[in-house]
């Protein structure tokens, strides 16, 4: 999605790590009217997957799964990294490493949110090794619900993550693949 690939060019930030910060429109200051054009996209994408639930993972996640929720027309869950007080129902929980922090969180949802019969669209901000895919992909398959793709705002295709999700036969559309980012110069994939 050229629109977001030069967003990611006049205010990506390549950081040490392999990590890239897109906080001035993506992770901390929000640019929703972009947001808008993505929910847009995912919604082109996905038009005839039959998406009637939207699955994120708290918390940046939670503005572009909103977003493109008004654009399909549907609810949006997102999962919970820690177990919250006031979670009473029955839990869905999986594992899942987070990349840019270097530990594992205990993740969940309750299990009245992911039904069988719905067809469960992740909507992600980034996906690198997959860890957090992964994980969602697991909460909506012990619900006994499909997932019917994954729609990422920004992949890193020198990671492994794309390969792994793909190789599942699992649909996955991310809106801007970056190839490489070495020196600090970021590449896409056409
Ligand atoms: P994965 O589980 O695929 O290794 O990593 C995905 C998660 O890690 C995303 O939910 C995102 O929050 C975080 N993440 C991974 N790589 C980056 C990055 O380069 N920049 C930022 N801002 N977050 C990242």
């Amino acid at each position: 999605m050229k629109l977001l690939e030069e967003r990611i060019l006049e205010e990506g930030v390549v950081k040490e790590g392999n990590i890239l910060k897109v906080d001035a429109f993506l992770n901390h200051q929000m640019d929703v009217k972009l947001f808008r054009e993505m929910g847009k996209e995912w919604k082109r994408l996905f038009a005839d997957a039959g998406v009637n639930k939207i699955l994120t993972i708290e918390a940046s996640g939670i503005g572009i799964a909103c977003v493109a929720a008004e654009e399909f027309g549907c609810r949006v869950v997102f999962a919970k990294k820690t177990q919250g007080k006031n979670l009473d129902g029955e839990l869905l929980t999986t594992q899942i490493t987070s990349f840019t922090k270097g530990r594992v969180f205990d993740v969940i949802v309750e299990k009245k949110f992911l039904n069988p019969g719905d067809r469960v669209l992740i909507i992600d901000d980034f996906l690198a090794n997959g860890c957090a895919l992964e994980g969602l992909i697991d909460l909506v398959q012990q619900s006994g619900a499909e997932v019917v793709g994954c729609g990422i705002a920004i992949e890193k295709g020198f990671q492994v993550g794309g390969q792994k999700i793909r190789d599942r036969g699992i649909r996955l559309e991310s809106l801007a693949i970056v190839d490489s980012m070495e020196g600090g110069t970021i590449t896409f994939r056409s």
